[in-house]
């Protein structure tokens, strides 16, 4: 099945993440910057780049509400880095919350100094079976769950990748390495709520 899966286009690793979906068969990768575009996609990426950039750029076009929606209804969604703060419940420091829709409280640039940008190796067994490389580039980390959030992956105890029903968020940059198994998982959860649709429909 193809599913269209849009990339909210405003700033940050927007062509990486193109160029990943691009290599995947059976989805067609779409740029979003307007609601007829975000009308159009069954599953959205919001990337990494600057949080507070693409958290004013969401207003400023005024499509947070509209993706508020989708995400509310059961539209999936992939934070990566900047856009796992945009998903957030809450900003550790008191920073307001940009989209609001998922349990998590995280801590923008949580990694400073020297392990400001850093990669490493992990297993992440509901991903893949083989070793996944991480990129962190001024990564944020998760530091509070809800019991709705299912935790998927911690590096020396914090939590850097986690999901919540339709909403997947990761503090690192799977887009900026050679390796597709996160957006094939992504995909995954794309194609599975169009064929959930599917059904629902049926009945
Ligand atoms: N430091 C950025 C922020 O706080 C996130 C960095 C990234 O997306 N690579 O928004």
């Amino acid at each position: 099945m193809l599913v269209n899966i849009g990339v909210l286009a405003f700033q940050g690793s927007v062509i990486e993440h193109m160029n990943s979906l691009s290599r995947l068969k059976d989805v067609n990768p779409l740029e979003v910057k307007t609601l007829s575009e975000l009308n159009t996609v069954d599953g959205l990426i919001l990337p990494g780049g600057e949080s507070t950039t693409i958290g004013k750029l969401l207003r400023d076009f005024e499509l947070a509400p509209y993706i508020i929606e989708r995400i509310n209804m059961g539209m999936p969604v992939w934070g990566t880095c900047a856009g796992m703060i945009l998903l957030a419940r809450k900003i550790a420091g008191g920073e307001n919350p940009h989209l609001d829709v998922m349990d998590i409280v995280v801590r923008r640039n949580a990694y400073g100094g020297q392990l400001d940008s850093f990669s490493t190796n992990v297993s992440i067994p509901e991903i893949a079976e083989s070793q996944l490389p991480l990129v962190f580039i001024r990564a944020p980390w998760i530091e509070e769950v809800s019991e709705k959030v299912k935790v998927l992956c911690k590096i020396n105890d914090k939590i850097v990748a986690a999901r919540q029903d339709n909403m997947f968020v990761t503090s690192f940059h799977p887009e900026l390495t050679e390796n597709l198994e996160f957006h094939k998982y992504f995909a995954g959860i794309v194609a599975h709520n169009m064929l959930e649709k599917k059904t629902s429909c049926k009945k």
